[in-house]
Parts: C-alpha cells; sequence; structure tokens
C-alpha cells in the first residue's frame, strides 16, 4: 500500500484552523487522519480529552520527550504541545493522509525531518479580523489574549517558510484550496 502524506497545518490562533479542518475532513477522497496532539494547556469548555488533544501533566509530557516519542515538540504561551509519533507513522503506513495542525516552531522541526512534508501557512485576511475572532471566542482572560496576538504578529512573519500559504476569508474556500494540494500531493506522490 502507498503511504500516505504528511501534512502540516499552521496559522495564528484563532484564525479558523479548526473550522478549515472540520471541512476537509469531511472529504472522504482526501483520505485524512488527523494526529491528536499531547498538550500540558488545560482543556478550554467543550474540549474532549483524546479527541481535541491528549491533556497531559508536564511531568508526562517530559517522560514522552525524553522516551522519543515525540515527532515534534514546541512551548506556546506557557505551554508544551507535540506530536506523538508511533501514531502518524501508523496511520501513514496505512495510506492515510496525516494532518499536524502545529505552530510555527514544531512545523520547522516537522520539515527537517520530513522534507516532503505538505506545509501550509493560513492567515487571516487582516490583523482586526483575527483580533475579533479570537474575542469572539470568550473563553480566555485579557492577558491571554493580548498574548496570543503578540505571537500571531510573529508568526505570520514565518509564513515564507511554508510551501504554500492560503487567506482564510471564508473557511470553506481556503478549505477547497487545501484539498486541491492535497490531490495534487497524492497525484505527485504516484508518480514518483
Ligand atoms: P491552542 O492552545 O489554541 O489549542 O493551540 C495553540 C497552538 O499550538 C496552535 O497554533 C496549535 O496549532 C498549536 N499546536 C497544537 N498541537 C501542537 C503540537 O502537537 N505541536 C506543536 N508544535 N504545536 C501544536
Amino acid at each position: 500500500m502507498k503511504r500516505g502524506l504528511l501534512l502540516v497545518l499552521s496559522g495564528p490562533s484563532g484564525v479558523g484552523k479548526g473550522t478549515v479542518r472540520k471541512y476537509l475532513e469531511a472529504d472522504p477522497s482526501l483520505k485524512l487522519a488527523y494526529s491528536t496532539s499531547m498538550t500540558t494547556r488545560k482543556p478550554r469548555a467543550g474540549e474532549v480529552d483524546g479527541t481535541d488533544y491528549f491533556f497531559v501533566t508536564p511531568e508526562e509530557f517530559e517522560k514522552a520527550q525524553e522516551n522519543g516519542e515525540l515527532l515534534e515538540s514546541a512551548e506556546f504561551v506557557g505551554n508544551r504541545y507535540g506530536t506523538p509519533m508511533k501514531e502518524v507513522n501508523r496511520l501513514r503506513d496505512e495510506g492515510k493522509n496525516v494532518l499536524l495542525e502545529i505552530e510555527v516552531q514544531g512545523a520547522m522541526q516537522v520539515q527537517e525531518k520530513c522534507p516532503d512534508a505538505l506545509s501550509i501557512f493560513i492567515i487571516p485576511p487582516s490583523m482586526e479580523e483575527l483580533e475579533r475572532r479570537i474575542r469572539g471566542r470568550k473563553s480566555e482572560p485579557e492577558e491571554i489574549i493580548q498574548q496570543r496576538l503578540a505571537k500571531a504578529a510573529g508568526e505570520i512573519k514565518t509564513m515564507n517558510r511554508y510551501k504554500y500559504i492560503v487567506c482564510n476569508e471564508d473557511p470553506k474556500l481556503a478549505a477547497d484550496l487545501i484539498a486541491a494540494i492535497i490531490r495534487r500531493g497524492m497525484e505527485s506522490d504516484s508518480l514518483n
């Protein structure tokens, strides 16, 4: 069986990666599998352990890292995040195209380890719109919102280190563009 692609999706927090991902996952022809990350962040309202993230203690995270279980890891606004490697490999071996929704530092680590990864950066239509979307979540204190906005400005500067840049003016359209990138990746992979 042909091994699945490794897809890296990044973009500032609040840009709408989750919504875009849901559109992509609804299309079975893309053969997507989402890689659930590990994090030390506390769950937000409605988040489910094992689905949105594996919520772990800093000690558990440290142990996974020491044991070499993470494909990449990063610290983001005071919390740690990482991709469990075993699951990614298992899914790719099953022919699934594995989608990592991760921040910039992690994305750079993945591109270094797996140069054939398809990396995509999602940008907001404007910084004002990004702020509106972050505030729309209404789940975080002002201090964290300010940290996320400052972080976003820095992250957007790194977008040219990705293979593709997609603007999320409209999440369905952004998902259609990304679907085209994935289909192209699947085609060129079968030509190799
Ligand atoms: P949030 O706390 O908003 O869920 O995520 C914060 C940031 O961490 C987002 O940009 C998200 O894409 C990123 N992130 C989630 N999981 C991982 C991971 O496993 N590794 C890395 N490097 N970043 C992650």
